[in-house]
């Protein structure tokens, strides 16, 4: 039996929190400061061996439909695996799926925000039904009714996995369905119909070609109304205590995402109450992925830290050619590089979060604009850092038990749902076209005094936002990536050391940054910029 050498201890027993620089200063910057002592109790509970270990469970044992019981009824229900359900009810007691609007406060999205961003670190399948309930909440609100009986649940940090009526439970979750087999972008396209039932309900009859989380106690779904698209909450059971008349078909075999299902579903007449007017169902059910959009953002974020915590975590302890990994001069500046993407993923985030707490018009304006652009930059760099993280680890990287395979195969997920990159980035144009004021705000964002490095590529920026090209759908990805790296140039340049703030501004701006990390030029810090990233256990 060979001997054991060489080998960096388990990154496990650590504060998520405490040991993140750069999630504790956007935590204090971004008006989160008051949840900092929750916030570490979660950071060290998500930390902890035995959550991780919950982490590795819920993904190696996936979700099973159960269509039929075993005397031939059907059921349509799914089952998890206990670690699904106890990574659930931290995520409840946290206050994940709701505390912003149970308890509004100053900071209250950006503290959420940094609970997610820290499970989301050991188990990112949960973060689905958490991001759906939490942007559920608003457009319930818009049926007093329905908010009336439902709000209360949806409050509920007591987590309740059983399939029962939701009158019947501690807490509700909510879900959504909205894509159908013909079409997912184009909502126009939704065949679902709705018909009036003599008390005011509706029967929607039809199917859904991605439904996530189907264990959920109701759904917003999508539906054609006599007055055209509207949005429904649909419950899994009906008001008479029966099962409600939705079957699901199948659970999608996914490339990630595994603890979590997503079904194919079909609506046999199932009831479900109007949310919001009849016939502008897509405008009420786009209020709730705003808040969706924004999670995708916390969730890659969350996966790029993960990598990269784990990757320097590893060339700390791992010696090559007699040095450290860390020491050896090409590691370091590979390192160094995807510190730069993981920062400045999360300071966008955060910033990003903070508008979600504040009602001034500007704040509206900015998260109409930055929400979608921030998701489509930060989504899209994921799977690269998690990719070159993964090498960092040498051959082990590969192997499931690192973790990095499944942070690599999670990422791609946040760019396709909730408005895929091309969506994402014609909307951002939309919302520079239409906002009131967008360019405005957008200019008082990027207001820099005295910055040379980044002036010329602001100004052109400005040009560029103004011009009538910025119509140009064909150039739609090049705007919105040169603006998100602007929002993140500034960023970094007003609250991270000045040396990562060069490090980015050198290898990310106005350069053609190349196609893989490590190409950092000579004269920037590289080794202070990857201690910063340093995970301490
Ligand atoms: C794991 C998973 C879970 C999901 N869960 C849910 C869920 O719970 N509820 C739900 O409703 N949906 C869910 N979805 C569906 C998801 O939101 C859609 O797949 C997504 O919105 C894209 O729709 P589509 O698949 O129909 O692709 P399409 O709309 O056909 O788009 C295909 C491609 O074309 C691009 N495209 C579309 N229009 C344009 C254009 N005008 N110009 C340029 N490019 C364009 C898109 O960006 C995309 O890349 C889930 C998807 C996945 C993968």
């Amino acid at each position: 039996m060979f001997e054991v050498q060489n080998q960096p201890p388990p990154l496990e027993g650590y504060n998520l929190l405490h040991s993140d620089t750069v999630l504790r200063e956007a935590v204090r910057r971004e008006g989160a400061d008051w949840a900092e002592g929750r916030l570490g109790a979660l950071g060290q509970e998500v930390g902890s061996a035995e959550t991780i270990a919950l982490g590795f469970a819920a993904n190696r044992h996936p979700p099973e439909l159960k269509t039929f019981d075993r005397f031939g009824h059907r059921i349509d229900e799914v089952e998890f695996h206990p670690a699904w359900h106890s990574l659930m009810t931290i995520a409840l007691k946290a206050g994940l799926h709701s505390s912003p609007w149970a308890d509004p406060k100053r900071g209250a999205h950006v503290a959420r925000a940094a609970g997610c961003y820290m499970l989301g670190q050991i188990e990112s399948g949960v973060l689905c039904p958490l991001a759906m309930t939490y942007g559920s909440v608003p457009t319930i609100g818009l049926n007093r009714a329905v908010a009336t009986e439902w709000l209360p649940r949806i409050f509920s940090r007591y987590y309740d996995p059983r399939f029962r009526p939701a009158r019947e439970k501690t807490s509700a979750l909510v879900g959504m369905a909205m894509t159908e087999n013909q079409g997912g972008s184009d909502l126009r396209t939704n065949t679902t119909r709705a018909e009036r039932s003599e008390d005011g309900s509706f029967r929607l009859t039809g199917h859904k070609w991605f439904m996530s989380a189907p264990m959920c106690d109701a759904f917003l779904v999508l539906a054609q109304a006599p007055n055209g698209i509207s949005c429904f909450l649909m419950p899994r059971w009906n008001p008479d205590n029966t099962r409600n008349a939705i079957r699901i078909n199948r659970l999608k075999d996914k490339l990630g995402n595994k603890s979590n299902a997503s079904s194919e579903v079909e609506f046999e007449g199932a009831f479900a109450q109007l949310v919001g007017e009849e016939g502008r169902g897509i405008q009420t059910i786009i209020e709730m992925a705003n808040f969706t959009r924004l999670d995708c953002s916390i969730g890659s974020s969350s996966l790029m830290r993960q990598a990269l915590a784990q990757a320097v975590h590893h060339a700390r302890h791992r010696t090559a050619f007699q040095r450290k990994l860390i020491d050896q001069p090409l590691m370091t500046n590979v390192l160094a590089d995807l510190t730069l993407e993981s920062e400045a993923a999360a300071i966008l985030t955060f910033r990003l979060a903070r508008a979600y707490d504040d009602e001034t018009e500007e704040a509206t304006v900015f998260r109409r604009v930055v929400t979608p652009a921030a998701k489509f930059w930060i989504c899209k760099r994921a799977p690269f850092v998690t990719l070159e993280a993964m090498e960092v680890l040498g051959g082990s990287g590969y192997i499931e038990d690192s973790i990095m395979p499944r942070l690599y195969r999670e990422t791609p997920v946040n760019s396709i749902w909730e408005g895929s990159g091309n969506v994402m980035c014609l909307d951002v144009l939309r919302a520079i076209e239409r906002t009131p004021r967008a360019a405005e705000v957008l200019a008082a964002e990027l207001e820099l005094d005295g910055e040379p490095r980044l002036r010329p590529f602001l100004d052109r920026l400005s040009q560029r936002l103004s011009a009538p090209d910025r119509h140009d759908e064909a150039q739609a990805r090049a705007l919105v990536r040169d603006l998100v790296l602007a929002l993140q140039a500034v960023l970094l340049v007003k609250h991270a050391p000045a040396g990562v703030a060069d490090a980015f501004c050198a290898s990310r701006i106005g350069t053609d940054a190349g196609a893989a990390f490590g190409l950092l030029p000579r004269g920037i810090d590289v080794r202070a910029i990857v201690d910063r990233a340093a995970p301490q256990n």
